[in-house]
């Protein structure tokens, strides 16, 4: 057993960080504040190779493996945690889905793109009355003969307000709870396809999350992706993959408050003498870097038990809970070790507050999460 990252990991992790630190964190307060993010950075971040970071060399992405993803994930939510979300969905829900069940034309028409950094992708399954229950979406698609006919309305899309490529699930045939959905394709700009409702948010504000309406959407029949009836199958392996890539983005944040509330501790002086001498922080900053470090090696193995091609549910959904609630506590800790300037705007800690919470909500709420782990076990004994 080597716990260590291998030559090729650290190469990914000093690549990254150096880019992350030149590029983004200088822009973070502003992205935040305006809700937006240069456009040209998804273009850089194709060019790095991390739009489509294991996805093949051949079909224009990284070629690399769900650790580097990782390593790759935790630097970008390190410097801005929003990019890191449009990078995860891009990667995990939108280019893994795609080269995991579509047919070639289907991944030599995307990926490419895709993975490139030229197109975004996201991916729309939640409804107004399908969060956690996602199996009971009420979506459906028609089977109109050359098309598809699809009508219902997703929300809370991440990326949606720019995605030229989404992956939209569907009912196609009824059936029990789960059963008859079926996942597709559909492009920006297809008939029927509308952006509704742009949601304002507490976090990862530069990232966009709004509605995406389907009124008699009508998509070709090659837009089906993978096999009719399987879509359930499908958005939950994506979901496997996608829960370490939150894991890795909550590692960032988790890093960003750890480090930040480490340099204000030694700079910011009370009673003759730098808050870091206070016992009172230094536990603070103790139990912060143990639990950092205890998330990261579960990221690191579920991102493992992946790349060697094994079930990894309840590997992702531990790393995916754990990971998400330290970075909400380690936000808290920094705030509450800057006082009152951890509550303005001036300083880094309330923005880490403010990204961390949603990564114990979406892609699965922390509750979900003990849910899947506990049935694992259940049925497993
Ligand atoms: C910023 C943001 C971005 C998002 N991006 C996307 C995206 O790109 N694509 C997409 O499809 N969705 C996306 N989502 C949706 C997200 O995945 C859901 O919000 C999440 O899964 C929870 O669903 P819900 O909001 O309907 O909450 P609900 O399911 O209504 O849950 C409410 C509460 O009840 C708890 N609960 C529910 N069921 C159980 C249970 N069985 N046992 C115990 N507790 C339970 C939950 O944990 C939660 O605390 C996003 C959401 C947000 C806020």
């Amino acid at each position: 057993m080597d716990c260590e990252l291998s030559e090729e990991h650290r190469l990914v992790q000093s690549t990254v960080r150096e880019w992350a630190a030149s590029r983004l964190l200088p822009l973070a307060a502003e992205m935040d504040r305006t809700a937006s993010y240069p456009p040209e950075l998804i273009r850089e971040l194709g060019d790095l190779g991390l739009m489509g970071v294991f996805i093949p060399e051949e079909y224009g992405g990284g070629g690399m493996d769900t650790i580097s993803y990782c390593v790759a994930l935790e630097e970008i939510a390190r410097a801005e945690a929003a990019l890191a979300a449009v990078l995860s969905v891009n990667n995990s829900l939108d280019c893994y889905p795609i080269f995991a069940f579509g047919d070639e034309r289907q991944k030599r028409t995307y990926l490419p793109e895709l993975a490139g950094g030229r197109k975004i992708g996201c991916y729309c399954l939640t409804e107004p009355t399908a969060g956690s229950d996602a199996g009971a979406l009420r979506t459906t698609a028609r089977d109109a003969g050359p098309e598809w006919v699809l009508n219902g309305t997703k929300i809370f899309v991440t990326n949606g307000v720019e995605a030229h490529v989404l992956i939209i699930y569907a009912r196609t045939d009824p059936g029990p709870h789960g059963h008859g959905i079926s996942a597709f394709i559909a492009e920006k700009g297809d008939p029927g396809l509308s952006v509704g409702k742009v949601e304002h948010k507490l976090g990862i504000r530069a990232s966009s999350t709004c509605e995406i309406v389907l009124e008699d959407c009508r998509l070709p029949q090659h837009r089906l992706l993978g096999e009719r009836g399987n879509g359930f199958r499908i958005a939950l392996a994506t979901l496997d993959g996608g829960r370490i890539g939150i894991a890795a983005q909550a590692l960032g944040i988790a890093r960003a408050s750890m480090e930040d509330a480490i340099a204000y501790a030694k700079e910011r002086h009370q009673f003759g003498r730098p808050i870091a001498a206070f016992q009172a922080n230094q536990w603070k900053i103790a139990d912060m870097a143990t639990r950092i470090q205890a998330a990261r090696l579960l990221t690191y193995r579920a991102a493992w038990v992946r790349d060697h091609g094994r079930r990894h549910t309840r590997e992702a959904a531990m790393a995916k809970l754990y990971a998400s609630e330290t970075a909400m506590w380690s936000a808290t800790q920094a705030v509450q070790m800057y006082g009152g300037y951890g509550y303005v705007q001036d300083y880094p800690v309330e923005r880490h507050f403010r990204d961390a919470k949603i990564t114990e909500i979406y892609e699965g709420t922390s509750e979900v999460q003990r849910l899947v782990i506990a049935r694992q076990l259940l049925d497993a004994s």
